[in-house]
């Protein structure tokens, strides 16, 4: 099945995964079928289908292509916040979860460009949101956390897809890619997670491991698939989406003259809330120059179908994307586009 995702993402085993979910309940396929719809621009629903929560705008690792490594000044515009609005209020979240609950909200993604397991109230937010019905419960996180107790207490809230970025297949590409020493820690946390959802004879939560190309680690790419096809539900490659201040090296080169697709379907599938509320209508870090508008001061369904945010849709949908200097920069940045 041709699949969508990300911007810049390539699935292996989205068949797999689509099936393992069909399987599930009939809400999951449907879920996963109207993503699919969106995506392609074919339904604009009337709510987000996933609301992004930054929950705190930190993480435990300096990843050199990631704006935690850069110096403050030279961090992109949006992207870095004040002390004081670093940690999501709890009752901010969960007044955005009951107003999903209401409206039909069907995923819900914890922690998006930061680190997840760093929240403190984090089983807490997977319980409420379970207790309110929302479908799919996901995260992104570094790994370097998730020993079994956590993985445990993760699965038991009622986690239901946990992604773990990785990016290399040696300890040498590892360091040099998310510079840290603990590859061979993070790879058995992985496995050890499938191994306690195994025993607790649970399908979900469905684990993904994802690899960001750049010019220091796509030597590796192939034995990274090969590796993990056998041990995960999902594997995700993605291209390197550029920003201010990304260094030059890590970057492949772009072909000249290349037919660019000005399309994104971000803000058909979801929004994103950074951990002081500013709402936006994707996840890239581009996308945190959009207008600042606050979920304090309006509520997601009306940000959702307002005129600013509708007309962003309809411009990506007819490849329009150029129209908007922020999509602009934020697609000419991608090494390769795959959708
Ligand atoms: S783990 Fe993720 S959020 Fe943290 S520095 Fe690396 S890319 Fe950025
Ligand atoms: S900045 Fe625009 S093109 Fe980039 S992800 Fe966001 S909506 Fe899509």
């Amino acid at each position: 099945m041709e699949h969508i995702d990300k911007l810049a993402t390539k699935l292996v085993k989205y068949e797999e995964y689509y099936n393992k979910l069909k399987d599930q309940s009939s809400e999951f396929k449907n879920y996963r079928d109207l993503w699919k719809k969106a995506s392609n621009f074919e339904v604009e629903t009337r709510f987000p289908i996933q609301i992004e929560l930054e929950l705190s705008n930190a993480c435990n690792y300096r990843c050199g292509f990631c704006p935690y490594a850069f110096k403050k000044e030279d961090m992109p515009k949006g992207f870095d916040l004040p002390k004081n609005e670093k940690i999501m209020d709890f009752n901010l979240i969960k007044r955005v979860i009951d107003e999903g609950s209401k409206n039909g909200l069907m995923a819900l993604e914890l922690g998006y460009n930061t680190e997840p397991l760093i929240y403190k109230k984090l089983y807490e937010v997977i319980s409420y949101a379970r207790q309110k019905s929302i479908l799919d419960i996901r995260m992104s996180s570094n790994g370097h956390n998730l020993n079994g107790e956590v993985a445990k207490k993760l699965i038991e809230a009622g986690l239901t897809h946990l992604n773990v970025s990785i990016d290399a297949f040696s300890e040498e590409t590892y360091k040099k890619v998310r510079s840290s020493i603990f590859y061979k820690e993070v790879v058995q946390n992985v496995l050890r997670f499938i191994k306690i959802r195994d025993n607790m004879s649970l399908k979900l939560p469905s684990v993904r491991v994802s690899f960001v190309e750049t010019s220091e680690n796509s030597h590796e790419v192939s034995d990274f698939v090969k590796f993990w096809e056998k041990e995960v539900d999902l594997i995700a490659v993605q291209s390197l989406v550029s920003y201010s201040n990304t260094p030059d090296h890590l970057k492949k080169k772009i072909k000249k003259n290349q037919d660019i697709v000005y399309n994104c379907h971000q803000p058909w599938t979801r929004v994103a809330i950074k951990s002081n509320g500013d709402i936006k209508p994707c996840c890239s870090i581009n996308g945190m120059e959009f207008k600042s508008i606050n979920v304090k001061n309006i509520s997601v369904l009306k940000y959702w179908n307002s005129t600013p945010t509708k007309n962003l849709r309809k411009n990506l949908k007819s490849n329009n994307g150029h129209k908007n200097s922020i999509c602009k920069n934020c697609i000419e940045s991608i090494d390769e586009k795959n959708n």
